[in-house]
């Protein structure tokens, strides 16, 4: 599988903001959306029902969907003017070779070419497979198992670029462990009944897959066996998601003599002639252990093992760009089986977002030149810097923190970048050659972009301008090497922010979210990171106590919290975004309430004070609706918590929400002082 390259971007999603004039009274401002409240919940008992309880009940999750809510839906929406931007494209058959229109256009054009795509059946795979078979020895496959690396198939390790934690401001050679197809280590290993139908259903797939590739019955259950084995003993040496998120548990400055000490059955002089790095590079290791059990199975495996497991990885990595048989076997279990969809989007819809995935700084260039106002721009700085000044207020409050950790922090709030909307320089996809009858070829020049414009950083310094995220995508991120918080143009539209919504609305939504933002520059994480993005501590020892004191009352709290009657969150996992949401809410909070002195008092609209109408626009924006197979999809691996505690968790912690709301001593949505968690 392809690894995502955002291990330590701390997403969020979604975020936008206006100065505060611009939303000001007006007789045109609306409150909340009151049809989405369920008044016949208490909003001291449940909150995430009070809040958006109609809206879930009148809006059942689209088929094709793991989860749903008004946000979910604008993200959707926002295809359909991509989809127009794409048709425009690929009916001007004037545009010049090479040109944005031309390759986004015959891209998608190519991906719209579903008989054609069909018509091929798996023969663009062949000639990969050929050459599978005809390497004689470990040496010739793992040539080719190099040139799947430029093609994006980053099996059985990953070869990026990734900045120094040590000296951010430089780009070294990261290898990364990969080479599992089940998403993470503990579906091999645990024994819960859960994860052991997921290893059977994994094993019945590839076996399915080989079987679409013409393999006989026997061939393709003894491939999957094999497969299951190798990648089993690749996870005992892999670490759990819990560990990935401790940043020096990943931190391996290694030499190439060492890596070839660490992986000796492994042709390194090769390999890096092979990518063009040279061989005196800064290089980081992530799970050396991992490299080791890999070079115990190049040392041990027969070749043929080996050639069956490169097979499946190609396999497994393009499924979705090969004929119809391909795609829907790999949907019924990436899709059905572990996401709990029961249909697969429109084809147009998957080639919008796989022209957003491979092109995306082509396709987002027309999106903001449409979809993105110049003044969106200036009104999301403004707020951005109004919520960089409560968090600074509020890190200088804290009676906890000694004045020379708050100077440290103070200077990390003072070199923080807001990235807003799009880009300033936009990549250069001018040589990428694209043909209108060769959907599976485009896809592979597409990851070939993808994998040179990645490596081509290597051995240089940071380029500060480069973005982990397309600007038509509806979400945010943290990243703490560069010490930015960064907010697409996608994200910026309802329910995030709304023009026509109050002060109240919008910092209860699109404010929260940048607070989140930000309070990430501050998690169990983040704080790890120095001003100039150094993984380096700068904390007194005391001051560094006592904040795992009050993170370790998030972890307690979310511990506690269950999916599916008996399934925990992992409190530990979810810290950092949990965090986040806690100082989000809190100085998003104290941003609202500055932003009204000096003006009139805010309205209450349809009987909601403006406090009120804060809270219940954040439990608005957060009130996905998500499907069990997703939900216990996001526990076991994703550093979000499921939407319903991420309103329940940080209300129930903050006073001001139970002042708002009246709410008593003892009501579910206060907890009691001595549980009550208060990072920032
Ligand atoms: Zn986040």
């Amino acid at each position: 599988m392809r690894r995502l390259k955002t291990s330590f971007l701390m997403l969020l999603f979604s975020s936008l903001l206006l100065p505060p004039f611009l939303f000001s009274q007006t007789s045109s401002l609306h409150g909340i959306d009151v049809t989405d409240l369920d008044r016949k919940a208490d909003p001291c008992n449940d909150f995430y029902e009070f809040a958006n309880g109609t809206w879930r009940a009148n809006n059942p999750i689209p088929a094709s969907m793991t989860r749903w809510s008004k946000r979910w839906a604008a993200g959707e929406s926002s295809k359909d003017k991509l989809k127009e931007i794409l048709e425009t494209a690929s009916a001007d058959k004037s545009a010049p070779q090479g040109s944005t229109e031309q390759i986004i256009g015959v891209y998608y054009g190519a991906c719209m070419d579903e008989s054609r795509v069909n018509a091929r059946g798996m023969e663009p795979l062949k000639p990969w497979f050929g050459r599978i078979d005809a390497a004689k020895d470990t040496a010739e496959l793992q040539r080719v198992m190099a040139d799947m690396h430029e093609i994006g198939v980053d099996d059985p390790f990953a070869f990026d670029g990734q900045q120094d934690f040590h000296k951010p401001s430089w780009v070294l050679a990261d290898i990364g462990a990969n080479g599992l197809g089940l998403p993470d280590r503990d579906y091999y290993l645990k024994p819960e009944a859960r994860f052991k139908e997921a290893r059977e259903k994994y094993v019945a797939h590839i076996a399915a897959m080989f079987k679409l590739a013409g393999w006989d019955e026997k061939t393709s259950a003894a491939a999957a066996q094999t497969i299951m084995g190798m990648e089993t003993k690749l996870a005992e040496a892999s670490l759990d998601n819990v560990a990935l998120r401790d940043p020096s548990a990943t931190d391996h400055n290694t030499t190439f003599a060492q890596l070839q000490a660490m992986a000796p059955h492994i042709d390194w002089v090769e390999y890096f002639k092979h990518v063009q790095i040279p061989q005196d590079v800064d290089m980081n290791v992530d799970q050396p252990k991992f490299m080791q059990e890999l070079d115990r199975q190049v040392q041990e495996a027969p070749l043929a093992d080996w050639k069956v497991y490169l097979k499946w990885h190609l396999l497994n990595s393009t499924a979705s760009s090969l004929s119809a048989p391909f795609v829907e076997e790999d949907f019924a279990f990436t899709g059905k089986y572990l996401s709990g969809t029961t249909e697969m989007k429109p084809r147009w819809k998957r080639c919008v977002e796989s022209t957003d995935q491979l092109f995306g700084e082509a396709l987002g260039k027309k999106y903001v030149e449409k979809y993105f106002p110049p003044e969106a721009k200036a009104r999301m700085q403004e707020m951005v810097r109004n919520l960089l000044a409560a968090m600074r207020d509020d890190i200088l409050s804290r009676p906890w923190m000694s004045d020379d950790t708050k100077e440290k922090a103070m200077a990390k709030i003072a070199t923080f970048n807001p990235k807003i909307g799009y880009p300033d320089k936009w990549k250069d996809y001018s040589h990428v050659e694209i043909r209108r009858d060769a959907f599976f070829e485009d896809v592979l020049a597409g990851r070939r972009f993808v994998e040179e414009d990645d490596r081509q950083l290597i051995g240089k310094p940071v380029d500060r301008g480069r973005w982990g995220m397309t600007a038509p995508t509806s979400n945010a991120y943290y990243n703490p090497l560069m010490n930015e918080v960064v907010f697409p143009a996608g994200i910026l539209q309802p329910p995030a922010f709304d023009a026509n919504a109050v002060d109240a609305v919008n910092y209860g939504a699109i404010g929260v979210v940048i607070g989140h933002e930000i309070s990430h520059g501050f998690d169990d994480q983040g704080a790890q990171f120095d001003a100039e993005g150094r993984l380096q501590n700068w904390w007194s020892p005391e001051d560094l106590k006592r904040f795992q004191e009050k993170t370790s009352c998030v972890v307690r709290q979310f511990d506690s919290y269950t999916i599916d009657g008996d399934i925990h969150i992992n409190g530990k996992l979810v810290l950092g975004e949990s965090i986040g949401d806690l100082g989000g809410v809190k100085i998003a909070f104290l941003a609202f309430q500055k932003s009204q002195q000096g003006k009139p008092p805010a309205p209450t609209i349809d009987g909601f004070t403006p406090d009120q109408q804060f809270f219940i626009a954040w439990g608005q924006f957060r009130g996905d609706e998500t499907r069990p197979e997703t939900q216990k999809l996001m526990v076991q691996g994703d550093p979000h918590p499921v939407a319903k505690y991420r309103v329940l968790g940080p209300l129930s912690n903050f006073p001001p929400f139970a002042e708002a709301f009246s709410c008593k001593p003892g009501s579910a949505m206060v907890r009691p002082e001595k549980d009550r968690c208060v990072v920032w």
